[in-house]
């Protein structure tokens, strides 16, 4: 597979909310350059700046006033103790406005802290969550968003992630042990690929069918090389072990449920018992701890504009 400076881009976004993480280990020198990289062609590009600039969607008015009230006192106590670009764990919890500024998704990302994971009844969608731009690819928390209200470019074509793949295939392995055949059905499509299945599904069912289970070109996270459908992809899947240990345990690996039954509305799409998405474990685990789908776990929708 080519390794396109996008290629380098959705690596490095993936390490870096992986950072910590028990399975990356062997590539952290790499991100910590491309993420130099990422921040060299931002600053350069012109073209870039305007979008590459951190828009932080964050959720503060959402936030109950107490907290924030908290928050105020303790940077009274302790004003030098928030360090403009930490990203400490600490400093994040203690004053989410902080992260406005433009180095945190290059530097610190999402927080690197199973003890942070949120809870249903605890969730508050954390630290700002930092959104950005680079060259027509949108990132939350240093996750490569790819739904119906964020487009990839048609010239994004990185191929299959190889930190996603290996991930699969450890989490292939365990299956196997519990006596559970799971396999790769599809991967990464490109965009040409997408327009022709997608056009396909169109002629057949009508555009408007096709919507509910199949993306446009442009659209579909099988372009990012982060997800996998694996064993049947049709609704036989649902229910079988396979399918039942999957939902259980992908997290485990950094991979999300990505289309969970019920969440038609949020996610755009019907349930896909089929469908993982790589993360990183430290995204897995928060999002599956949260029983929130993406979308409602960074605060975003998912519809054509
Ligand atoms: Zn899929």
């Amino acid at each position: 597979m080519k390794r396109s400076l996008f290629a380098v881009l959705a690596a490095a976004a993936v390490i870096s909310c992986t950072a910590c993480g028990k399975d990356v280990v062997s590539r952290i020198d790499e991100p910590t350059v491309s993420t130099e990289a990422v921040t060299t062609t931002a600053a350069e590009n012109t073209a870039v700046t305007t979008t590459a600039a951190v828009t932080t969607v964050t959720t503060a008015a959402e936030k109950p006033t107490e907290a924030v009230t908290t928050t105020e006192a303790q940077q009274e106590e302790a004003p030098a103790a928030v360090p403009a670009g930490g990203g400490e764990s600490a400093a994040q919890q203690q004053a989410p406005q902080q992260s406005q500024q433009s180095q945190q998704p290059a530097q610190s990302g999402p927080v690197h802290s199973h003890d942070a994971v949120p809870t249903p009844d605890n969730y508050n969608y954390g630290p700002a969550p930092a959104q950005y731009n680079i060259e027509g690819l949108t990132y939350i928390q240093g996750v490569l968003i790819a739904n119906k209200s964020y487009s990839l470019p048609s010239n994004f074509n990185p191929g299959m992630d190889s930190t996603c793949l290996n991930q699969f295939y450890k989490l292939q392995n365990d299956a196997s042990a519990q006596g559970l055949y799971i396999y790769d059905s599809s991967d990464f499509r490109s965009y040409d690929y997408q327009s022709q299945i997608y056009n396909n599904y169109v002629a057949r069912d009508g555009q408007a069918a096709a919507d509910t289970y199949s993306a446009r070109p442009g659209y579909s996270e099988h372009q990012t090389g982060l997800a996998i459908d694996v064993n049947q992809i049709d609704d036989s899947f649902i229910g079988t072990p396979e399918a039942n240990w999957l939902e259980a345990h992908c997290h485990e690996y950094g991979f999300i449920l990505r289309y969970p039954r019920g969440k038609q509305d949020i996610t755009g799409y019907k349930y896909e018992s089929w469908h993982i998405r790589y993360v990183g474990t430290d995204m897995s685990y928060a999002i599956h701890s949260s029983g929130l789908t993406l979308e409602e776990y960074f605060g975003i929708d998912s519809y054509y504009h």
